[in-house]
């Protein structure tokens, strides 16, 4: 029975008791000896479904396949934590620790290897070769795609593995993928029938805000007494520009904050001293350019603030999802203006994919505009229906006036549908309208029976409808298909009458109001911080200051708070909490149950 010794492992390894949802299925799935593709969102828990396979293999060494040498630094040490037997193999070491870790491969010791792809390019022609493989996993596979944000070449050529070792099967995994995405992944990787998982991508512990139009004195008011709030923890403000993230640290730390920027223009030793910091929890806030986080896996980053209207959906998912990866709530808020829309359109004009990434921008503006639940809008985009408002965005907190908008989605479904699903947005509207373009002529649409069956509503008002049905996820754009609409299964309960829905009223321009204004904070999301958790946190600190290693790789912020209040009297309670597998109690059981100890003493 294979799957109860997965479990197993979960338990003694990882310290777990269930797995989460998909989870076991593609550890089966992936012990069978096929392909398969794992979409699954930050934090969501992709490493054990390939740490885990390795460990059950009977033999042989599972590649990984990382983009960033800092990542890979992290993750070996917090397998290494655990008990594992793990190596990363890169050019940043010297060629002592290169050799060893060549030598541990080719003798089997190692249950994973974790290599950049330029190094396995140029290691598979030699002695990758006289390793024994046992699985390929792909980490970050979204990195294949041209249009994504992490474009890197190098990705496109992994498939030169799988000609050297035809039978060993590969696992891509990512947190971002719109369905063009995911087939440029397995057409670029050549996977061969891969099975894909898709988990949900709702992580409902992060709290959803935006505000526009705030004008930069008010906005650097509200960061600052919103970052008193927060009193130390630690959290990211992302900004457009290098000259941004200056000011608004200057700012911060004129009125008291510890804060620090960081962005390309800084040399590469002052940019890893930053993100050391930050890691260890001796610098709580970081103001940054977009590149700031990717080689981050703190899961303890309590809060996101964008200052600016990030380029497109997945880079914001992305950014914001870097808060809360514990599971504890998290509080994220994007601000923008159309002074941001501007600038990313001109960035976006100078670009060869240049329609695609004008479109990502209109969608990206679209969600900030949206007045449909954040969540929803959030994760239609991922192609995810979700019926239910979250009510836990700004949007669920101070809802807007909604009428029975079925019959208006209906028209503009039904046009879609009598069209072959071959309209763009605009034409979609030109149609409904009744316009006598050429376009509309020259495709016969007058003929259809929608034509003109909304005239009654402005091109604006048409606009703002259609929008609302893409973040509901009724309809959604196929990029990769000249932006045709295209309906959803949602869309098509809706169309033939099975399910209503909600629409907000359009208002023209002149008489919109500041929705925002009305906007009120959201309930404190400060997690209740016990006395003891934060003894256990001093002492996370101490002893990762003492191992060299960041505090999260010790305990996560969760197992922390599980402790504090489960307060274990001996190690079998000790290995109850979440979080703590055999390795963590022999290493550190001790000193935290010593702690714990003397608490319970000073405080009885
Ligand atoms: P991802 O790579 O998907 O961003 P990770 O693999 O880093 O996420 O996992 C995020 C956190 O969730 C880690 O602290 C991990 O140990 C934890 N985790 C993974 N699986 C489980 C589980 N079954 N139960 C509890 N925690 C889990
Ligand atoms: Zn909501």
């Amino acid at each position: 029975m294979p799957m109860k010794k997965a479990k197993e492992i979960l338990k003694e390894v990882f310290g777990y008791s269930e797995f989460r949802p998909d989870q076991e299925a593609i550890i089966s799935h992936i012990m069978s000896g096929k392909d398969t593709i794992v979409l699954m969102p930050t934090g969501g828990g992709k490493s054990v479904c390939f740490q885990i396979p390795a460990l059950l293999k009977t033999s042989g060494v599972t590649l990984v396949v990382s983009p960033l040498i800092s990542l890979m630094k992290d993750q070996v040490e917090s397998i290494k934590s655990n008990g594992i037997s793990a190596a990363y193999y890169n050019s940043s070491q010297t060629e002592k620790e290169r050799y060893e870790t060549i030598y541990k491969a080719e003798k089997g010791e190692l249950k994973l290897l974790y290599m950049s792809p330029e190094t396995i390019l140029l290691a598979l022609n030699s002695w990758l070769k006289g390793v024994q493989l046992n699985l390929v996993a792909i980490d970050e596979a979204h990195c294949v795609s041209m249009w994504g944000h992490d474009f890197r070449p190098e990705y496109t050529q992994l498939q030169e593995i799988r000609r050297i070792f035809p039978d060993i099967p590969f696992v891509a995994l990512t947190a971002t993928a719109d369905k063009a995405t995911r087939k440029e992944i397995e057409q670029k990787l050549g996977l061969t029938n891969p099975k894909t998982f898709l988990s949900s991508f709702d992580r409902p512990n992060i709290y959803l805000e935006v505000r526009g139009n705030v004008p930069k004195a008010e906005k650097l008011k509200e960061i600052l007494s919103f970052i008193k709030s927060k009193k130390g923890e630690s959290g990211i403000i992302y900004c457009l520009s290098r000259n941004e993230t200056e000011d608004i640290s200057a700012y911060l730390v004129n009125n008291g904050v510890r804060c620090a920027y960081y962005h390309a223009g800084l040399t590469a030793d002052e940019r890893n001293n930053i993100q050391e910091d930050f890691i260890t929890d001796r610098m709580p806030v970081i103001t940054a350019t977009l590149a700031f986080g990717m080689g981050i896996d703190k899961s303890n980053v309590r809060w996101v603030i964008h200052a600016n209207l990030p380029k497109n959906l997945e880079g914001y998912y992305q950014e914001i999802g870097r808060a809360g990866r514990d599971g504890i709530k998290a509080f994220t808020r994007l601000y923008y203006n159309m002074r941001d829309v501007k600038l990313l359109a001109d960035f976006a004009q100078e670009s060869q994919h240049k329609e695609v990434l004008l479109e990502k921008l209109n969608r990206m503006l679209q969600y900030a505009e949206s007045q449909t639940c954040r969540r929803i809008t959030l994760l239609s985009y991922f192609s995810e229906s979700v019926f239910e408002n979250c009510g836990n965005c700004d949007v669920c907190l101070n809802p807007p006036d909604y009428f029975d908008g079925t019959v208006i989605a209906q028209k503009a479904l039904s046009a879609i549908s009598r069209t072959n699903q071959s309209l763009t947005m605009s034409l979609l509207i030109q149609v409904l309208r009744g316009a006598q373009t050429y376009e509309v002529l020259q495709n016969g649409y007058h003929l259809i029976k929608t034509h003109g069956a909304g005239k009654e509503h402005s091109f604006e008002a048409w606009r703002h409808f259609i929008t609302q049905l893409l973040n509901l996820g009724l309809i959604e754009i196929a990029y990769d298909l000249h932006f045709h609409l295209k309906i959803t299964p949602f869309g098509s309960d809706v169309l033939f009458g099975k399910h209503a829905i909600f629409l907000t009223h359009f208002v023209a321009p002149k008489a919109k109001k500041q929705l925002q204004e009305k906007l009120h904070l959201a309930p404190e999301a400060t997690p209740s911080d016990t006395l003891l958790f934060e003894e256990l946190r001093q002492l996370r600190r101490t002893i990762a200051a003492d191992k060299q290693v960041p505090p999260y790789i010790v305990f996560s912020d969760l197992t922390l708070r599980e402790m504090a209040q489960m307060r274990p009297k001996n190690k079998t309670e000790f290995l109850d909490v979440s979080g703590v597998g055999k390795q963590k109690l022999e290493n550190f059981g001790d000193d935290f149950l010593a702690a714990i100890a003397a608490f319970e003493r000073k405080n009885r």
